[in-house]
This record gives structure tokens, C-alpha cells and sequence, in this order.
């Protein structure tokens, strides 16, 4: 449900009507935009007295939302809200960025070689996996915690802030001094580590699953929100479709406006693991960013051929610092002032 209130509304008048609901059980979220201040009740709302909130002075309008994401949904907060990572890493509201890296953490020389080509090109954040979740248990599984390690060596080598990816809530220990955590696509139904990230402060970026709906998607920030953590970058990394013969996966480019209209958190596109070909990366980075993306991450290796990991779709660092340039010439189009 939620309670919008007419704009003369003092902070006292705010704060009695907010007290009152929140002793009826409620969690109450308040978003104050620039023309009106919305009132969003979250938990059993059906013994709320709809009639009576609508009786109020200070009152203009109150509306049940059927949708089942609450936290998330625009309806209970219009405006855009920015995940903030550092003075430079900044996405949503206005705010675009692009995350770029190895698929998996190699070895010291190569992460900060790919962490000093990316920065140079004008990327704001170093991703790279530590744990990887492979299909076959055979292949290369990540270097773990030395991983992580190597990770905080090139951020101390580059000033950029890390992204990586966990696996498993006993990993937890070991990302506390990772910037922004990501959750894969297939965690991204992982319930109880989804609840375990809700109690942290600290950015998660997630992915949407291979065979998930955006519906579905933001359920899953949803369990992350209700724990009390709103810093969500949600991630459209393409889904399974009938033909995923000559691309890994298919993007769902139309994500990103409709995700953008259902929900206020920014929303990033990861053409890499979509396309699964370094060939047709960059296309698909220029048309989300075209489409609205709030960000791009792309997978960049410094010797794609010997990569541990998703060799075939990652950009050396010459291409990627080319697709930089017509990033910027995108974005400026489509949000001008505001290039990366
Ligand atoms: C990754 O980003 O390294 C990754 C494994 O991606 P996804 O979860 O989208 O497959
Ligand atoms: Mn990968």
C-alpha cells in the first residue's frame, strides 16, 4: 500500500502519521521526491484502515499495489536511487559506469595489467572471479581466497574498487573488504544467501538467472531488500531462449526499459556472458547503452587465447579501450553531459 501526502505536509505531521502506522506492524519507507512524498507500507496490510488513512488532512491519495515487490517497485519510489561504490563508480540516477575484467583471476601480473588497460580506458570498476561457478567440476574452479587477495592488490595498484562474485554464504569472511558483491545468475534463486546479503551494507550487483523472469528478478532483490539492504545494481546478462546456436545466451535488451519502469533500482548490461563471443560484445554494449542501461560490465582478458576461463568472449584490452570511445559517443546521445 502506499500513502501519498499532499505537499504542504510538515515533518511532524510526517512523523505522527508514520509512528501511528509503524505500530500496526508495518515497515514503513518513506521517499521524499521532488513534487510529492510517498509512504510505502510493507507487511499485512489488509487490516489497514484505507478509508481512515484517506480521512486525514495531510493526506492526497492511497493506493493498494498488487505487484508482489514492494522494496523494489517505483510505485513506492518514484525517483531513480544510485548505488554509490566511490567518488567515481556511481550508477542510476543519471549515473553511468562500466565494470570490466578477466572472467576469473588468474595470476598477480594478469589482474593488474588488465586493472591498469581498463583503467586507462576509463572503466570505474575491476571485476574478476575468485570463485567461479563452473559446469563441469573439471574446469578451473577460481583461486579461492588467493583470489580475493590478488583482487585487493590491484585495487591497491589502481585506486579501482572490486567486484567479485560469492558462491557460498561460508565465503562471506573473506569479502569484507570487496566493494560491491556480486550474486551469479545461478545464485540469483538462492534464497538464503540472498536473506545472508540483506544484512550487509555494502553493494550487491545481481544477476538475472539464465531461465528467470524479470518478475522472478526482482523477487530476488526483493529478499535482499527486506533484510534491510537497498544498495541493489540489478544485472540483465541474457537469458536461454530456442536459439542460443550462434550466441551463448540471448539478451534481453528489452529489460532494461521495462525493468526501469517497474522498478527505481539501476539496472546494468552484461553483454559478455550474453553473446558468449568477443566478436559481437561490443554491438550489444552500444545498444544497451542506446536502450538506457545505467552500466555496462564486460569481461577483458590481456591474452583472451591462454584465459582460464570465457576466453572466447573476452575483449583484449585494445578492443575494449576502442568500444570505450563509442560508448561515450552513445551515451552522450542518449544523456547528454553525462558520459562515462
Ligand atoms: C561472471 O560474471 O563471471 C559469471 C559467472 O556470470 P553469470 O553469473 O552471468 O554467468
Ligand atoms: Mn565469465
Amino acid at each position: 500500500m502506499i500513502v501519498i501526502l499532499k505537499q504542504n505536509t510538515t515533518e511532524a505531521q510526517m512523523q505522527s502519521l508514520t509512528g501511528w502506522l509503524a505500530s500496526q506492524g508495518l515497515d514503513v519507507h518513506i521517499s521524499k521526491g521532488n513534487f510529492e512524498t510517498v509512504v510505502g507500507l510493507i507487511g499485512d496490510t489488509s487490516k489497514v484502515d484505507e478509508e481512515l488513512i484517506k480521512s486525514l488532512e495531510m493526506v492526497e491519495s492511497v493506493r493498494r499495489i498488487s505487484d508482489p515487490f514492494k522494496s523494489a517497485n517505483r510505485k513506492f519510489h518514484p525517483d531513480d536511487s544510485a548505488v554509490q561504490v566511490n567518488e567515481d563508480a556511481i550508477f542510476g540516477a543519471g549515473h553511468f559506469g562500466v565494470i570490466a575484467g578477466p572472467c576469473s583471476v588468474e595470476t598477480e601480473e594478469q589482474i593488474i595489467s588488465v586493472a591498469q588497460s581498463v583503467k586507462n580506458a576509463g572503466a570505474v570498476m575491476l571485476r574478476g572471479g575468485a570463485f567461479k561457478p563452473r559446469t563441469s567440476p573439471y574446469d578451473f574452479q577460481g583461486l579461492g581466497a588467493q583470489g580475493i587477495e590478488l583482487l585487493l592488490e590491484a585495487k591497491k595498484a589502481t585506486g579501482l574498487p572490486i567486484i567479485t562474485e560469492i558462491l557460498s554464504i561460508a565465503h562471506l569472511p573473506l569479502f569484507e573488504d570487496i566493494d560491491v558483491i556480486q550474486v551469479g545468475a545461478r545464485n540469483m534463486q538462492n534464497f538464503e544467501l540472498l536473506k545472508e546479503l540483506g544484512h550487509l551494507k555494502k553493494p550487491i550487483l545481481l544477476k538475472r538467472g539464465l531461465a528467470n523472469t524479470l518478475k522472478e528478478l526482482l523477487m530476488s532483490a526483493e529478499y535482499i531488500m527486506a533484510g534491510g539492504n537497498e544498495q541493489i545494481i540489478l544485472c540483465e546478462r541474457g537469458i536461454r531462449t530456442f536459439d542460443n546456436t550462434y550466441t551463448r545466451n540471448t539478451l534481453d535488451l528489452s529489460a532494461v526499459p521495462v525493468l526501469k519502469e517497474l522498478t527505481h533500482l539501476p539496472v546494468v548490461v552484461d553483454p559478455s556472458h550474453a553473446v558468449g563471443s568477443s566478436k559481437y560484445v561490443e554491438s550489444m554494449a552500444l545498444a544497451a547503452v542506446a536502450a538506457g542501461a545505467d552500466g555496462i560490465m564486460t569481461e577483458v582478458h590481456n591474452d583472451p587465447l591462454r584465459a582460464l576461463c570465457d576466453g572466447a568472449q573476452s575483449l583484449t584490452p585494445e578492443q575494449f579501450d576502442k568500444m570505450m570511445k563509442k560508448i561515450n559517443i552513445v551515451r552522450q546521445a542518449v544523456a547528454p553531459g553525462k558520459e562515462c
